[in-house]
């Protein structure tokens, strides 16, 4: 018999895991596994945040596709179009001309990109927090407003490069400010020019709390312990505008900043506009709990598997029955699980189970040794919370080479102190060359 083709759009937390679950599982010439990412790698986003600190390195806070899919065909493009009527995808690679692929089964798992507002001066100034590059942008753009504000004369300037504003206080928002504002005063070490009071971060979240993935007093506590930090966490308030950096909000005060960072959550990933797979009212895929995409009469839609937060598959440990899984890496990896092996099942002639996983909790840093963590309804703060959250971590991030590559980051900081130094020319490379050649 031919072998199946299993195709897999997005080598995320649910494309890697279920390239890597198939891998195992699949007898030789039952199935051939190929997976379609623009990226050459994983991108661990739960380690960003670190990442952008300078406590763990970039390269080690992804995982490379090729190294870790060895028996997966990896195609470096983007899907543009999905025609599952036909079994065709259409893939772009990074040059060159497009082609069809064709395939038995698909998984679609493309994620999600951040959900913005028409706020005026958004696009133009802000920058989101959900990809490798943008949590590097943010670090040497952070450590470079250091360096402009220790040098300038002019007092205004000072105030815009040291003023950095978050928006969204869920957990991607408060990781990235306690973290990157953990950095900057860490680095303030070397800038006798400056202090600790010159700087003015602000959290902006338009609800009542922060980190609603944990209990409302942890949120209150996470909250109490940034503002101790002295750190303007601005609860109810919602961002208004930001052209030219004027920084507007909706209660009222207005001031200018060099940094804005938007985290205020996620949307499904807009390539499925372009599929003919059925979604819901946020145009996210609908899915049964096998993950299995089903369309609005509830009939399977035969050989389409979605997971993650480009899906909406139904939460079976919910309280409240129409309650779909939260966009989180804890679901996606174990969706990803289950789905890989529903996708063996299927092909064996098998039944399908179910997935059903109650979400145990979360785990925050706040900075080093700094966290909160509510697991299976424990409580943890301080030390201890941001422990667990290294240790959980670690034990998440795909392959044993990350493990301990991320452990000897860790452990020479912990000797030799983190870096902080700016590498503000990696955004434009090129800008030397050019000028000498004018030259
Ligand atoms: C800063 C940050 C911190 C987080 N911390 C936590 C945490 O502590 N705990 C937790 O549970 N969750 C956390 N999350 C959320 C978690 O990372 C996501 O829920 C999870 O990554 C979703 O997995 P996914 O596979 O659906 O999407 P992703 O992991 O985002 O993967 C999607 C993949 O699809 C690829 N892709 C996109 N478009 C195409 C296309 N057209 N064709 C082919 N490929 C495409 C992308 O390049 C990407 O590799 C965090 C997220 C962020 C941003």
């Amino acid at each position: 018999m031919k072998p199946q083709r299993i195709l897999i759009v997005g080598a995320g937390h649910v494309g890697l895991y279920a390239a890597l679950r198939l891998s195992r599982k699949l007898k030789r010439g039952e199935a051939e596994v190929m997976v379609v990412d623009p990226q050459p790698h994983m991108t661990y986003q739960p380690f960003l945040p670190e990442a952008a600190a300078g406590n763990i390195s970039p390269r080690h806070s992804v995982v490379p596709l090729r190294r870790e899919l060895k028996h997966c065909t990896v195609l470096a493009g983007s899907v543009t179009r999905v025609e599952h009527a036909r079994k065709v995808a259409t893939v772009q690679p990074i040059i060159g001309p497009a082609r069809e692929v064709g395939y038995d089964h698909i998984i679609v798992a493309p994620g999600s990109v951040s959900r913005t507002l028409p706020i005026p001066g958004l696009a133009e100034h802000a920058v989101g927090f959900k990809t490798i590059g943008e949590a590097i942008y943010l670090r040497n753009h952070v450590l470079e407003r250091l360096d402009i504000a220790a040098t300038t004369t002019d007092r205004a300037t000072r105030a815009t490069a040291l003023t950095f504003v978050f928006v969204g206080g869920g957990y991607a928002g408060i990781e990235a400010l306690a973290e990157m504002e953990d950095m900057a005063r860490d680095a303030l070490r070397y800038y006798p020019e400056l202090s600790t009071d010159d700087m003015h971060w602000v959290l902006v979240e338009a609800t009542q709390r922060v980190l609603p993935e944990v209990s409302p007093d942890m949120g209150a506590y996470t909250v109490e312990q940034l503002r101790t930090r002295n750190l303007d966490i601005r609860l109810g308030t919602r961002l208004e505008s930001c052209v030219d950096r004027k920084v507007v909000l909706s209660d009222g005060d207005s001031f200018t900043a060099d940094t804005i960072v938007w985290t205020a959550g996620v949307k499904a990933h807009p390539m499925l506009d372009a599929t003919d797979l059925p979604r819901d009212a946020r145009a996210r895929v609908t899915c049964l709990p096998t993950l299995q995409v089903v369309d609005p009469s509830g009939a399977v839609v035969e050989g389409a598997w979605s997971a993650g937060d480009c899906s909406a598959v139904p939460d079976l440990t919910a309280a409240q029955p129409g309650t779909m899984c939260s966009p989180s890496a804890q679901h996606a990896v174990r969706q990803a699980k289950t789905m890989a092996d529903n996708i063996v099942a299927v092909l064996r002639g098998r039944p399908v189970k179910n997935y059903a996983h109650k979400y145990a909790g979360s785990v925050a840093s706040l900075g080093l040794h700094k966290g909160v963590a509510q697991v299976y309804g424990i409580k943890l703060k301080g030390l201890p919370a941001w422990f667990m959250h290294r240790t959980y971590h670690l034990s998440r991030i795909p392959s044993v080479n990350r493990k301990v590559r991320v452990t000897i980051d860790w452990t020479l900081a912990l000797f030799l102190k983190r870096e902080v130094v700016p590498l503000g020319q990696l955004h434009d490379p090129l800008a030397p060359f050019t000028e000498a050649t004018k030259s």
